[in-house]
């Protein structure tokens, strides 16, 4: 049974898309026609600017990710100038509902009853995993420079990567901080900003994995939460990589809240 319609979260963006050129898409129309899948990337003034991706909804059943991803993408577009740090200035990639049918359905597969977050050792399997593969690949070799006659092609890396989940066992926020051991923790700092806002998971142990005060820590090439895209976010795109979790319990504007203010700590304290 659908429970939310996607056709909102893509009439909001297309309707974000005529506001600024800085904006643009890349789509797939994907096996469901009723389903295209969405890539927004946001080019900043300075295009030397640090690039950020932004991913939400990969899970169907975690929607505050989701309306934080949308959130995001219009208030750059709405050019937020005035604010004292203004999130428009760094380059952004932004997948903002990786799962429409579980989305529609509050489940957590996709339609061929497949939990996307597990199929990244071969992203090209299933639809929306090869979407977003091929999203990143065409995003780290978009500068291409024509220079005295000749092409240069420079790799574009992703400074940053944030996934957006939910758990609906967790009675407080807490996030999983997968990084290389050269590559100082943001995590606690993300945890103390958010801590106003919502509560915190502080339990020892989610799901076997130590949690110190709301942060699990995935150094270098942890394999145990299987392939996951945090795990191919390391491993092929060498990039850090943070997964929010908000507890479903609670009140939506809190988690959504919640998120952005993790996106934003986690801007400022890596960049
Ligand atoms: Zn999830």
């Amino acid at each position: 049974m659908k429970v939310r319609n996607y056709g909102d979260v893509v009439g909001r963006i297309l309707e974000t898309l005529r506001k600024s050129d800085h904006l643009t898409v890349w789509h797939q129309a994907s096996s469901a026609p009723s389903y295209p899948l969405l890539c927004l990337h946001w080019t900043a003034q300075q295009k030397s600017s640090p690039l950020i991706y932004v991913s939400a909804g990969i899970h169907g059943d975690e929607p505050a990710g989701v309306a934080c991803a949308v959130r995001l993408i219009e208030m750059l577009a709405d050019h937020d100038k005035h604010n004292p740090f203004p999130l428009n200035e760094y380059n952004w990639l932004i997948s903002p509902c990786d799962n429409p049918y579980g989305y529609e359905r509050d489940i957590r597969e996709n339609a061929a009853g497949l939990d996307l977050n597990r199929m990244f050792e071969t992203p090209t399997q299933c639809p929306e995993t090869a979407f977003i593969a091929e999203s990143l690949q065409r995003k780290q070799s978009a500068r291409v420079e024509k220079l005295n006659n000749n092409i240069i092609e420079e790799k574009v890396t992703i400074e940053l990567a944030l996934d957006l989940h939910e758990d609906s066992d967790s009675d407080g926020f807490y996030l999983w901080e997968r990084r290389t051991s050269q590559c100082l923790p943001i995590g606690n700092m993300i945890v103390k900003n958010v801590a106003g806002l919502c509560a915190i998971n502080r339990k020892p142990l989610i799901e076997n994995h130590r949690n110190e005060n709301g942060v699990i820590t995935l150094l270098d090439k942890v394999t145990t939460k299987g392939w996951t895209r945090g795990r191919y976010l390391a491993e092929q795109v060498n990039t850090r990589c943070l997964i929010l979790e908000t507890p479903t319990q609670i009140d939506w504007e809190t988690r959504t809240a919640t998120h952005m203010a993790a996106i934003r700590t986690a801007v400022k304290s890596t960049l």
